[in-house]
């Protein structure tokens, strides 16, 4: 079961396979690529810009992102809000990308993309990665060759890859009704613990929460200090009452 359509056989790349790809600021296209372009935020991506930026999660989100519903599931799906005018990602400067320590999961990825899914049975994450569309893009012409193991440790994936894996078990939850769309009030829940982290931490320690889900002292404080911690808890939250018998 995957979240998107796998690429045909031919196209996939396992770890050890190589491929072309430098990006640097000689090329003639450099920083063409980060405009018009649909960019999807995971919660993770949100959680490190947020913090790059040092804002509060509601001005990131109406500031810096697009909303829309997944057509089939009703999930919330977050994008960056590129400009109006000229099309540019809030994010791009004269020297390249301006968060690029915190830049999203789609931006680390290119030239690459990928698809994830789990097992038929539930147990085993899957993906499979491949190479994108590039027109345009000088950089898949430069002589530098790399793995693609290479290339997902170089720029920093594993993290994403492991956060953002973990909406799947929400995706293809076992309680889940695929055939119904997430209601307004599982909408606002996925909002709230996924996308907006300042929201999530008040809701955690300025109600009941922490007495309720019975969240011990350890846990408590590492919640407190990590948005990343925070958002793991957001996300067993989630498993455990999105979608409650
Ligand atoms: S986040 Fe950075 S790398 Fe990604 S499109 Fe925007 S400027 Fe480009
Ligand atoms: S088009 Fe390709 S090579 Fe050019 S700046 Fe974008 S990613 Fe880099």
């Amino acid at each position: 079961m995957f979240l998107d359509t796998p690429p045909p056989a031919e196209k996939q790349l396992g770890l050890t396979d190589t491929f072309s790809f430098s990006c640097h600021s000689r090329l003639s296209c450099f920083n063409l690529c980060c405009r018009n372009k649909y960019l999807p935020l995971t919660p993770y991506d949100i959680v490190r810009i947020r913090k790059a930026l040092n804002i509060h999660s509601d001005d990131f989100l109406e500031k810096f992102t697009l909303y829309r519903l997944d057509p089939n599931s009703g999930f919330p799906i977050l994008s960056i809000k590129m400009g109006d005018k000229d099309g540019l990602c809030p994010f791009v400067g004269p020297d390249g990308c301006t968060i690029y320590n915190d830049r999203p999961t789609a931006c680390r990825l290119f030239p690459l993309g990928r698809s994830s899914g789990i097992s038929g049975d539930g147990t085993a994450r899957e993906e499979f990665l491949y190479l994108l569309d590039t027109q345009g893009c000088k950089g898949v012409k430069e002589k530098k060759v790399q793995s693609v193991k290479a290339w997902r440790d170089d720029q920093g994936l594993l993290p994403y890859i492991e956060m953002n894996d973990k909406m799947l078990g929400l995706l293809f939850h076992p309680n889940r009704d695929d055939s119904k769309h997430l209601d307004q009030r599982q909408q606002q829940k996925v909002m709230v613990a996924c996308y907006n982290i300042d929201l999530f931490r008040d809701f955690v320690f300025k109600t009941g929460f922490t007495e309720q889900y019975k969240i011990d002292e350890e846990t408590a404080k590492r919640v407190m200090e990590s948005d990343v911690a925070l958002l793991t808890l957001g996300f067993t939250y989630l498993d455990g009452t999105l979608f409650s018998l």
